[in-house]
């Protein structure tokens, strides 16, 4: 029998956080493989999102989801700078569109304030409006430090970083099995691929999205019951026909699950409108059901009264892998490492939803921290 492959890491998926991670490893001077399932990068959630890069401001205080993204946007837009990776700090506004979401307003600021976002700015209707004359409004707040991203450009400079530090990409690769003590002496984790390909390594990082939590309650030697339940939750998106009359994102005050039916930009300001939040059974149920448009002019028209008839086209979804029930809190990212199972050298990202775009520069710096 011909012995296995040995490789010090292997990171599962090639989405925005795996080929972070995948860098970060090469960076720090580890011999790395990500392996993809699919024949491109970027085709799972990172595809399927709003690519804004967010200011960090809803997250509740000392959660992960808080810290990682407010650094991980400093870092972002740091790297965009250097990497020529295309961006604009368009800005958002939240809008208070009656008297109580007005008075909501400060407890956001505040919400924002205890999470290092220190730059929001109160504006009056009439401010507001002064920027955006379409916008109809009781009261908003500006956050300057709100951005959009190209996000496949990101990943494809992630994914030369890494290659020039000498880390390796494996498309149509799908893992489907980890024993996580059925490696080596040396490289005591193995993974093994779809076509019997076998591998063993002394890091494992389960990047795989969707699929994480199912390939986490598959790996031999891992203990189960500290994993939390798998949800999903959909987002549909409507397209705008035409051009938006906005020239910033526009926010509605958050009141249930989510953060409302927001309008984002494009780069290239094409607009649309939401993700909403459909809890399904189904993770690869990515259909948008054209009668959900029918919630979405009531809600745009709240702070976009004018929008015409017709305005709105199905877009497309995109899959939350939520790690809380729909009757329960928002969960915070999971990032399980050696300290919480006591498996060296591996770390499951579970719960990766928004904003683990703008966080993914983060999420990689601490995982890399987890490891040692
Ligand atoms: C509707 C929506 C809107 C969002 N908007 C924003 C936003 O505006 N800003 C923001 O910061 N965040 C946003 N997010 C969150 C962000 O998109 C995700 O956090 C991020 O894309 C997750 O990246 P990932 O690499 O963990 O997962 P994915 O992109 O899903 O990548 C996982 C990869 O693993 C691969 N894979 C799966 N199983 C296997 C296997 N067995 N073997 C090998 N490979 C495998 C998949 O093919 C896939 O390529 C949004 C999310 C959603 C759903």
């Amino acid at each position: 029998m011909l012995p296995m492959e040995q490789v010090e890491a292997v990171v599962i998926g090639a989405g925005v956080v795996g080929l972070a991670v995948g860098r970060a490893l090469a960076l720090s001077g580890r011999e790395v493989i990500v392996l993809e399932s699919e024949n491109a990068i970027g085709t799972g959630t990172s595809s399927r999102n709003s690519e804004v890069i967010h200011a960090g401001i809803y997250y509740p205080a000392g959660s992960l989801k808080a810290g990682l993204c407010v650094q991980g946007k400093q870092m972002l837009y740091a790297y965009c700078a250097d990497r020529g990776v295309a961006h604009q700090r368009l800005g958002k506004l939240i809008v208070a569109t009656t008297p109580e979401q007005v008075l909501a307003l400060d407890g956001i600021m505040a919400k924002a304030a205890s999470n290092g976002v220190h730059d929001l700015q109160k504006l009056t209707a009439a401010q507001a409006q002064a920027l955006e004359p379409a916008l109809f409004c009781e009261a908003a707040l500006l956050s300057p430090s709100t951005g959009v991203i190209d996000s496949h450009g990101y990943m494809l400079a992630l994914q030369g970083d890494m290659e020039n530090a000498g880390g390796l990409l494996a498309l149509v690769s799908p893992v489907q099995h980890i024993g996580v003590k059925h490696g080596t002496a040396t490289h005591p984790i193995r993974v093994t691929t779809q076509d019997g390909t076998e591998l063993a390594c002394q890091v494992l990082v389960n990047a795989a999205g969707l699929s994480a939590m199912a390939l986490a309650e598959r790996m031999d030697g891992l203990d189960i019951s500290l994993l939390p339940q798998a949800h999903y939750a959909k987002g549909n998106y409507f397209t705008l026909a035409g051009k938006a009359p906005f020239s910033r994102l526009i926010y509605p005050v958050p009141e249930k699950a989510g953060l409302g039916v927001h309008l984002t930009l494009d780069l290239g300001g094409q607009a649309k409108f939401g993700p909403d939040v459909q809890w399904v059974d189904d993770p690869a149920d990515l259909q948008v059901d054209p009668r959900r448009g029918d919630a979405f002019y009531a809600e745009v028209r709240k702070y976009w009264p004018d929008m015409a008839d017709g305005a709105l086209q199905p877009g497309y979804a995109g899959m939350r892998p939520k790690i809380n029930a729909p009757h329960e809190a928002a969960a915070d990212f999971m990032i399980q490492g050696p300290a919480d199972h006591g498996v060296p050298g591996l770390v499951n990202l579970l719960g990766i939803e928004s904003p683990g775009l703008t966080s993914s520069l983060a999420i990689a710096q601490e995982v890399c921290a987890r490891l040692g």
